[in-house]
């Protein structure tokens, strides 16, 4: 994509009420704009990471057997009256129609989901079933003041899973828990399974996926040992006990976000629905359901509360919108526009995705500030001067040192 024609433009400064990193970065460097609180529009650099966060999420799930669908975001308002969400759920949008119906905004898919499964499965054999969408979910938040952390309209990778019994489900989750934390890793965050309890829905236990950040909204105890971890919340424990399960380290206390989390759903659903399957010996069976969520647009958070410096963001590969930030240097020389025109070309062609800034009217200094403010991995600059040396000069966003390579090495190094 060529920089002088990019919708966005990097801002010097930011509204003053704006406190959060994320959401100041992101707006700075033309990644998201401000509606209201807790509604961002997603601008094209924007959408190109939240687009990464997708297929990422997208790939896991599709290898444990989701299967994608899309369920619609306004609901009738008689599926929340028969699951009881319409009267207990607090974030739920209620919105009336101008013939006086009721309606609810999508705040999650069980209601839909449920009744959905109802025409599809019948008999064991349906079984089981798991889908999911990755779309957006409407929430009346109290406090929106974490950027894309906490949105009133943001997206979240949502699956719900169908199973003839305790065991088959027990199975599965298993699977969803492996697949979140091999997705995690490629993103390139470290989350906790913490153990909470089920919230609203049910009496079982959950577990919510949780990233270290100063920026999230909850906190946890955490063995730096073992694998134990659990939500502040709903513990026993304090901060400096002996860790319950490994007994060898003391426990930790750290702020964190959820970014995502997994639920057995009992039969509460399938029985307010009266979904039911045929098992073996033809008798009608209520299934166990799950559902597993995943805040695509609070992990696109989560990544820039992690990784940026006091220059801006610093982008792992995998979620970067850019794979190359190719910068001339020109000052008008004509030589270094054709070059770099060229090698723009060369590297699209070999589906290297790359911003050029071939903006004309910008300074090297403005150029390699948007350039560390943007924070696309690997930086390559064509000038006057590396031109003479027949040399290219590359850069890696999160280091300072800078090395001059033949164009030939670069595609090598590709
Ligand atoms: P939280 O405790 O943060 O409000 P939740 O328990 O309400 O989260 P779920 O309803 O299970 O979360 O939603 C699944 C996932 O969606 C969460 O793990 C989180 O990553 C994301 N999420 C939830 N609420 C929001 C929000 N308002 N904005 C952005 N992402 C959210
Ligand atoms: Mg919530």
């Amino acid at each position: 994509m060529l920089q002088s024609k990019l919708f966005s433009h990097t801002k010097k400064d930011v509204p003053k009420d704006e406190k959060s990193l994320n959401a100041r970065l992101l707006i700075k460097a033309g990644y998201v704009n401000k509606l209201m609180a807790g509604a961002y529009s997603f601008l094209p650099l924007g959408l190109r990471v939240l687009n990464k966060v997708r297929k990422v999420i997208r790939s896991e799930m599709d290898k444990i057997g989701g299967q994608e669908i899309l369920m619609p975001s306004l609901h009738p308002a008689s599926n929340w009256k028969r699951s009881g969400g319409w009267d207990n759920i607090d974030v739920l949008f209620k919105v009336k129609s101008r013939t006086g119906r009721d309606y609810a905004l999508g705040q999650s898919h069980e209601e839909v989901v449920t009744p959905l499964a109802k025409e599809m499965i019948q008999s064991y054999k349906d079984l089981p079933a798991a889908v999911y969408q990755i779309h957006w979910k409407f929430r009346d938040e109290l406090r929106a003041k974490s950027g894309i952390l906490r949105g009133r309209d943001f997206e979240m990778k949502d699956m719900y899973s169908f199973h003839e019994n305790q065991a088959d489900f027990d199975r599965f989750y298993q699977e969803v828990k492996k697949a979140y934390f091999r997705a995690y890793e490629k993103l390139g965050l470290t989350a906790k399974a913490t153990e909470a309890s089920g919230g609203s829905f049910t009496e079982k236990i959950s577990y919510e996926f949780m990233v270290l950040t100063k920026a999230g909204e909850d906190d946890i105890f955490y063995c730096d040992n073992c694998d134990y971890c659990i939500n502040v919340e709903i513990a026993k424990c304090e901060k400096g006990d002996k860790c319950p399960k490994c007994k060898k380290a003391n426990l930790n206390k750290a702020r964190a976000s959820e970014v995502g989390n997994v639920f057995d759903l009992g039969q509460k659903y399938s029985k307010d629905f009266d979904l039911t399957f045929t098992d073996k010996k033809g008798k009608k069976k209520y299934p166990i359901m799950g559902c597993y969520g995943w805040g695509t647009t609070r992990t696109m958070g989560v990544l820039v509360e992690k990784f940026s410096d006091e220059k801006g963001i610093i982008w792992p590969e995998i979620a970067a919108p850019f794979d190359f930030h190719l910068i001339e240097i020109s000052a008008n020389n004509k030589q270094v526009k054709k070059e770099a025109g060229k090698l723009y070309v060369q590297l699209k062609e070999a589906g290297i995705e790359v911003l050029y800034d071939d903006r004309d009217d910008k300074k090297p200094g403005e150029k390699f500030a948007d350039c560390d403010l943007i924070g696309i991995p690997l930086r390559v600059v064509i000038s006057p001067k590396t031109l003479e040396q027949g040399k290219l000069e590359i850069k890696e966003r999160q280091s300072d040192k800078v090395e001059l390579v033949s164009k030939r090495a670069l595609l090598e190094r590709i």
